[in-house]
C-alpha cells in the first residue's frame, strides 16, 4: 500500500480487489440513468464509464443498464472483464483515472442488477427439511423418501424478486388456524424469513440437452445472499398436494450484489458425506471435479440483533446438482435464471435460517415494523474474506 493512495484499503475490507461485485446503481444527478456498477471497498466504480477511459473491449456491455448482457457474453468475458476491473482498481498507472469514476456508497441507489427470467428454490440442507419436516408433519417421517434421492423443488414467481432495502408488504390470504374446520382470509400471522443462497444463470444452454455438474461454471455467472419471504400460515393450508404458492409469491429479496463464483474459489468445499449413492448424474464423488460446495459463513438479524449464523458448508445438496438436476428432463436454461438454495440451517441451534425453525414453530414471527438483514462472507485468498452483499427488507403492515 502507498501513503496516500486513495485505492488503499485495509487487509480485512470485506470488499478488496479480490472479491469485485457487480450491481446496478444510479446516483442523484441522474436518477433515470441506470449503470453497472462494481463494489471496491465503500465505492461504487462505475464499470462503463472506466471501461471507456480505458477503452476496454467490453465498454459496450459494461454500459448496459443491467447485468444481462454481461452474464449472457460467457465465463471468457466473465474472467476477461474481471482481470481489467482488478488492473484498473490495483495497478498505479490507472489510479489517476480510475478514481474519477468511483462514487461513495453512500451518494447512489442500488437497483435490482439483473431481470430476472425463472425463479426456482430449493430445499437443501437437510437439518432444515428434517427440522420443518417433524413441525408439519409430526406423525409422519420428517423427509419424504425423495429426499435424499433428488434435490427438491419448485417453480417461484420471477416477477416478485425485489432488492435488498425493497419494503416487504405483509401478504394476506387464506389460512385455516389450528381447530378451526373453515379457512378465514386476512393478513399473515406467521410471517418468516428463510435465509438463502441464489445462483444467477449467465450462459444459456441448449434445450433437450442436459447440463452436467462439471459444467457449472461455464453457466453460472454469480451468488447473492437471498431472504425467501414466507407467509408460514398460508403455506401450511395450501401446500398440499403440490408445494408452496401464494405463501412465497408475494416478495422474494436478493442482495444488490452480485458475487463472481471466480471470487469464490477459496470457499470450495466438499459437500457433506452422503448415505445414500446417488444416480450418476447427480454422482459427485468423482475425483476431477471441483469441490461443489461453497463456505459461506451467513449471519440473520432481527432489528439488528443476531438471531443465528446459518453455515452453507453444510448443505447436503450442491449447486451444480441443483443445476444438474433441474436440466435432466431437457429444460434449458435462459440468462437471468435464478435458483435459490433453500434454507439453510446447521446442527445447532444457533445455525438456524428460519423463524419456524428458531421458534420449533410456535413463533414469535415478524411483526410490522421489522427487518431482517442477512449477510455473509467467504475465505478468500491469503486469509482475506470475501464479502457478500447484505439482503434486508422491512415488514410494512398489510395493505
Ligand atoms: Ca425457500
Amino acid at each position: 500500500m502507498t501513503e496516500g493512495n486513495p485505492l488503499a484499503l485495509p487487509e480485512d475490507h470485506l470488499f478488496g480487489p479480490d472479491n469485485l461485485p457487480y450491481g446496478v446503481f444510479t446516483t442523484e444527478e441522474e436518477p433515470d440513468l441506470r449503470r453497472i456498477g462494481v463494489r471496491y471497498g465503500d465505492s461504487v466504480l462505475d464499470a462503463g464509464a472506466a471501461a471507456e477511459a480505458f477503452g476496454s473491449p467490453h465498454a459496450e456491455l459494461l454500459r448496459a443498464a443491467l447485468l444481462n448482457p454481461l452474464m449472457a457474453a460467457g465465463r471468457d468475458v466473465w474472467r476477461a472483464v474481471r482481470a481489467e476491473l482488478r488492473g484498473w482498481l490495483t495497478e498505479d498507472a490507472h489510479r489517476e483515472t480510475v478514481v474519477q469514476y468511483l462514487h461513495p456508497l453512500t451518494d447512489v441507489t442500488m437497483h435490482l442488477p439483473f431481470e430476472v427470467a425463472d425463479y426456482v428454490d430449493f430445499y437443501a440442507s437437510e437439518h432444515h427439511a428434517t427440522n420443518v419436516g417433524r413441525i408439519f408433519r409430526p406423525d409422519g417421517d420428517a423427509l419424504t423418501p425423495n429426499w435424499k434421492h433428488l434435490p427438491i423443488g419448485y417453480h417461484g414467481r420471477a416477477g416478485t424478486v425485489v432488492v435488498s432495502g425493497t419494503p416487504v408488504v405483509r401478504p394476506q390470504g387464506q389460512r385455516r388456524p389450528k381447530g378451526e374446520e373453515q379457512p378465514s382470509f386476512g393478513p399473515s400471522a406467521r410471517l418468516d424469513i428463510e435465509a438463502e443462497v441464489g445462483f444467477v444463470v449467465g450462459s444459456p444452454s441448449t434445450p433437450a440437452r442436459p447440463v452436467a455438474q462439471a459444467d457449472f461454471r461455464e453457466h453460472v455467472f454469480g451468488v447473492c445472499l437471498l431472504n425467501d419471504w414466507s407467509a408460514r400460515d398460508i403455506q401450511a393450508w395450501e401446500y398440499v398436494p403440490l408445494g408452496p404458492f401464494l405463501g412465497k409469491s408475494f416478495a422474494t429479496s436478493v442482495s444488490a450484489w452480485v458475487t463472481p463464483v471466480d471470487a469464490l474459489d477459496e470457499a470450495r468445499v466438499a459437500a457433506p458425506e452422503r448415505t445414500h449413492a446417488l444416480l450418476p448424474y447427480l454422482d459427485d464423488t468423482g475425483g476431477s471435479q471441483e469441490p461443489g460446495g461453497f463456505d459461506l459463513r451467513i449471519s440473520v438479524a432481527l432489528n439488528g440483533e443476531k438471531l443465528s449464523e446459518p453455515p452453507f458448508s453444510a448443505m447436503y445438496w450442491t449447486a451444480a446438482q441443483q443445476l444438474a438436476h433441474m436440466t435432466v428432463n431437457g429444460a434449458s436454461l435462459r440468462t437471468g435464471d435464478l435458483f435459490a438454495s433453500g434454507t439453510v440451517s446447521g446442527p445447532e441451534p444457533d445455525q438456524l435460517g428460519c423463524l419456524l425453525e428458531l421458534t420449533v414453530g410456535k413463533g414469535p414471527f415478524l411483526q410490522d415494523g421489522d427487518e431482517v438483514t442477512l449477510t455473509a462472507w467467504a475465505p478468500g485468498p491469503d486469509g482475506s474474506r470475501i464479502g457478500l452483499g447484505e439482503v434486508s427488507g422491512k415488514v410494512h403492515p398489510a395493505s
